[in-house]
């Protein structure tokens, strides 16, 4: 097996990358090695996303690449994992006859396996969990948790080769089945793992140098285990790893907003590493469509959130998802999410063009009848609205002092920066050279500084600001009493 290659590619969420992750550690554990040339890869993994007929259509275009250098290699493994493995497998083998491999996203401790299988047969081997059962309660689910989550604890360390920053899951799967979604036939039963489990993964990969962890769920605030018979829920699941030693910041995503209770919110503002930034897809500020897409909540109870969530914990900022052009939705009914964007003051949303997925309870019941340019003129009005409103927060804040900590050299600060000074936003300086940092509150702060501040919580003063990015200046010095790679916050008067 030694000196084998193994070529990834991920698309999608955040749970993708994490899978990613797992599925490399494993395969770096027999002996494979990463690669970045898919075409000469002995194993090619297309980890994949269901959720936008884009997202799929691009997996099958990347599939279609690899027909030649497969027909050059017969021996070449060709593999489709996540969510589209899972919803479309006969799709996948029609179209595409010279994949090897499908395996869904609950499945993945079984791709050594099925790999053995594969160089041992030649045959195809696909592995799915369509057996899942939402028979019974989350809570019975989450005791029974799958074997999958075995393998987060052989994960290597580090978001994209970061090693301060990881991303740990605390659930699988969800219950909701908004109209419009796939992930709960893609990625099942909602089940949240054991909290002692979550907590020794943290412990682990701290001691390994993260600083920063993100747990992630589907609806990552409904989280309930149990721990000596008794319920442990999200907010006691956050005071548990606020315990870990060393650990520096703790985000979550994604929250729903239906689910999400007090206790959470003062959990936020007591612990330590709970940082001030929360992620709240609301969707559409219209409750006909909210409605339309079964989602759980009204705007008013929404917004009704949204403030108490500023009053319990000072400073937080929130950011939200939208999707435009969902079923039947009216200029009416898009500039209720306008006026929603303007009332809240998110500090960022990402924006979607509805796009029917089969399978789900729209594509089977309700019609996608909002014509394209409908959908792109309404995804780009609520996108300048939403640009003028992050402008102004963002300028409101130069001339202030911010703790972050140092990510390194970030390719998407540089791609912003590139993309800010194309459309004029000039800021007067060079992007090489920059380190990038991240505040509390999930904002970007991009600064000239040596690449030894890489881990360490700094101070930056503001000095300009765009939509997406802040610039700062280094407002104190390292503390030479500091070993390196500790770190060290720096107070500046
Ligand atoms: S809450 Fe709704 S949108 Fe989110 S994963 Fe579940 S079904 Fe999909």
């Amino acid at each position: 097996m030694a000196g084998k290659k193994l070529y990834i590619e991920t698309m999608g969420c955040q749970m993708n990358v994490l899978d990613s992750e797992l599925v490399v550690g494993q395969l770096n554990g027999r002996g494979y090695t990463l690669t970045d040339e898919m075409t000469t890869a002995d194993v090619v993994l297309l980890n994949t996303c269901s959720v936008r007929d884009h997202a799929e259509a691009k997996a099958l275009s990347r599939l279609g690449s690899l027909k030649k250098p497969k027909l050059g290699n017969p021996d070449m493994i060709v593999g489709v994992i996540g969510c589209m493995a899972e919803r479309d497998p006969d799709g996948i083998t029609t179209k595409m006859p010279h994949v090897d491999l499908i395996c869904g996203p609950g499945e993945l401790n079984k791709i050594p396996a099925m790999i053995d299988e594969i160089e041992e047969t030649r045959n195809r081997s696909i592995s799915l969990s369509q057996s899942l059962s939402r028979r019974s309660t989350p809570i019975e689910r989450a005791v029974e948790y799958d074997s999958v989550e075995a393998l987060d604890l052989s994960r290597s360390a580090g978001i994209d080769g970061n090693p301060l920053q990881a991303y740990v899951r605390v659930q699988r799967g969800c219950d909701k089945f908004c109209t419009f979604c796939v992930v709960p036939f893609t990625r099942g039963a909602e089940r949240s793992r054991p909290p002692q489990l979550i907590v020794d993964e943290c412990r682990m990969l701290v001691d390994r140098g993260v600083r920063e962890i993100t747990l992630l769920g589907q609806t990552v605030n409904s989280y309930v285990n149990q721990d000596d018979g008794k319920p442990v829920r999200f907010a006691e699941l956050l005071e548990r790893i606020d315990a870990v030693s060393g650990l520096e910041r703790l985000r979550f995503v994604t929250s729903y907003p239906g689910d999400f209770t007090d206790d959470i919110l003062e959990a936020m503002r007591d612990l330590r590493t709970a940082c001030e930034y929360l992620h709240l897809p609301v969707q559409s500020g219209s409750d006909a469509v909210l409605k339309r897409m079964r989602r759980q909540y009204t705007v008013g109870e929404y917004v009704d959130f949204v403030d108490k969530a500023r009053e319990i914990v000072p400073g937080i900022t929130l950011a939200s998802d939208f999707i435009v052009g969902f079923c039947s939705e009216t200029d009416d009914e898009h500039a209720e999410s306008l006026a929603l964007i303007e009332r809240c003051q998110f500090k960022n949303i990402f924006v979607f063009k509805y796009s029917e997925r089969p399978g789900t309870v729209a594509a089977k019941r309700i019609t996608d009848d909002v014509p394209d340019d409908v959908k792109r003129r309404r995804n780009l009005e609520m996108l300048h609205v939403q640009e003028q409103i992050a402008i102004q927060a963002n300028q409101n804040l130069i001339g202030q002092t911010m703790q972050i900590l140092v990510e390194g050299y970030s390719k998407r600060a540089i791609k912003a920066q590139v993309a800010e000074t194309e459309r004029g936003q000039e800021i007067g300086s060079e992007v090489t050279g920059q380190l990038v940092g991240r505040t509390r509150t999930d904002r970007i702060v991009v600064f000239a500084g040596e690449m030894n501040l890489v881990g360490r919580l700094i101070d930056v003063r503001v000095k300009a600001a765009t939509a997406l990015t802040l610039h700062g200046e280094v407002t104190g010095s390292h503390d030479p009493s500091c070993g390196t790679g500790d770190l060290i916050s720096i107070n500046v008067s």
